[in-house]
């Protein structure tokens, strides 16, 4: 057995072929290239059962990750979050089997853990010393202490309204940290300039390959918590759409190798209504989105104007049937109370959107009674404290109580 069964790289516009033994960003065409394993080899080999014993983080699919010496591993313990059961929410929506992805457990505080773990490790792999990257902030925060454990320099360049804790995560991290008075968009373009003068490793969002698989991960674990049973509906908070793609090539894998039945989930693309790109290119059926003028939302996570791989997210989510929903900040800052005061679930505001998601879904008719739904938390809500306001009683020593 091999530790990786990893092929090639593919470009899903053009249809080239890479290599992966060497650098990749881009196409050549200018789109993100996706890896390729073989398949057919590993269908011989592997099945559920293999992994019996394996440890308890993502790299228990190591044969459908990039990396293919288990020496070049960085970890930090990520993966393998608990897929928990919301049933006073679920009941208070009208869905019976509602489950929450809680991604706010993991390393860094947000899911953008799996995507540096994998992203970093496969750097390393390349012998890459310095990378470079735009951020809203948790990808930043993840991918520049991913890059101190393994000894590679990072230079990450986020918005000044990013969430501070992210700052702080780069800066203690060691990082080349730099703030911007603008939006991603904006530190992207200092980036390519940087990466452009400097000769700097891209690490941007998709302009690098392996990404997505470390976010690919969230899908097999899913199913493999289902114990192989496909759900009917995944909501997820998109952004750049990194696991959204991710989510929709693991269960294509996955039903490659006869893993789980032929039957993808409704993907649900939920974005916030101050930055909906995704949404209005779903809603006109057009397979690209336009730039989103003046983006604005407390979601800070999917205050992305415009992906890169916007025509991914867009065919997954026309391919499995499912849809895009924008959420307005008040609905969901007011979901992220209910979740917090019925679950004791303390999410993000991404996370909270999936659920505010849910919420419009069931009513609407489109989620069907006994459906299977998870919701993607992708983050800790302890990492965004200024979105609670709190005026409670101050007492002086030795004041009474009286109950409110
Ligand atoms: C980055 C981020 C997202 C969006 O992820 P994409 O895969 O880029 O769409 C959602 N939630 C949080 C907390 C994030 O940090
Ligand atoms: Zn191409």
């Amino acid at each position: 057995m091999k530790f990786s069964y990893i092929s090639h790289l593919h470009c899903p516009k053009c249809r080239e072929k890479y290599e992966f033994n060497i650098i990749q960003q881009l196409c050549a065409c200018g789109s993100p290239l996706l890896v390729d394993y073989d398949l057919q080899e590993l269908k011989k080999r592997w099945g559920p059962a293999a992994l019996a014993g394996r440890s308890n983080d993502l790299w228990r699919y190591h044969e459908l990750l990039p990396v293919t010496d288990p020496d070049n591993i960085v970890t930090l313990g990520e993966g393998m979050t608990p897929l928990l059961r919301m049933d006073r929410l679920g009941a208070a929506m009208g869905i019976g089997q509602l489950w929450m992805k809680d991604e706010g457990v993991i390393p860094t505080g947000s899911f953008k853990a799996r995507g540096a773990a994998v992203g970093v490790s496969k750097a390393k792999e390349l012998a890459i010393q310095e990378l470079a990257m735009p951020t809203n902030g948790n990808a930043g925060a993840a991918w520049s202490l991913y890059a101190a454990r393994a000894g590679i320099r990072a230079t990450i360049v986020m918005p000044v309204g990013a969430p501070e804790i992210t700052r702080n995560e780069c800066a203690i991290s060691g990082a080349n940290l730099y703030l911007v008075n603008g939006l991603i968009s904006d530190a992207g373009q200092i980036v390519g300039q940087a990466v452009k003068e400097h000769g700097l490793f891209d690490a941007s969002t998709l302009k690098e390959p392996y990404r997505i698989e470390g976010k690919k991960t969230m899908g097999l674990e899913i199913v493999e918590q289902l114990q192989w049973k496909v759900p009917d509906v995944i909501l997820y908070p998109t952004g750049g759409g990194v696991g959204l793609i991710g989510i929709y090539k693991a269960l294509k894998e996955l039903i490659e190798l006869g893993w789980i039945e032929d039957k993808l989930p409704r993907l649900v693309a939920v974005q916030a209504a101050g930055c909906a790109p995704i949404v209005k290119a779903w809603e006109e059926g057009k397979s690209v989105s336009e730039f989103w003028e003046n983006s604005a939302t407390a979601a800070f996570g999917i205050n992305v104007p415009k992906a890169l791989g916007d025509f991914l997210v867009l065919e997954a989510v026309y391919e499995s049937g499912g849809c895009a929903v924008a959420i307005d900040d008040d609905t969901l800052l007011k979901e992220l109370g209910t979740i917090a005061s019925l679950e004791g679930a303390f999410v993000c505001p991404e996370g909270a959107a999936t659920f505010a998601a849910a919420r419009q879904l069931r009513e609407g008719g489109w989620i069907k009674e006994g459906e299977t739904v998870i919701a993607l938390n992708t983050g800790s809500g302890i990492k965004y404290p200024e979105t609670v306001n709190v005026q409670v009683p101050v007492l002086e020593p030795g004041a009474r109580l009286t109950r409110r």
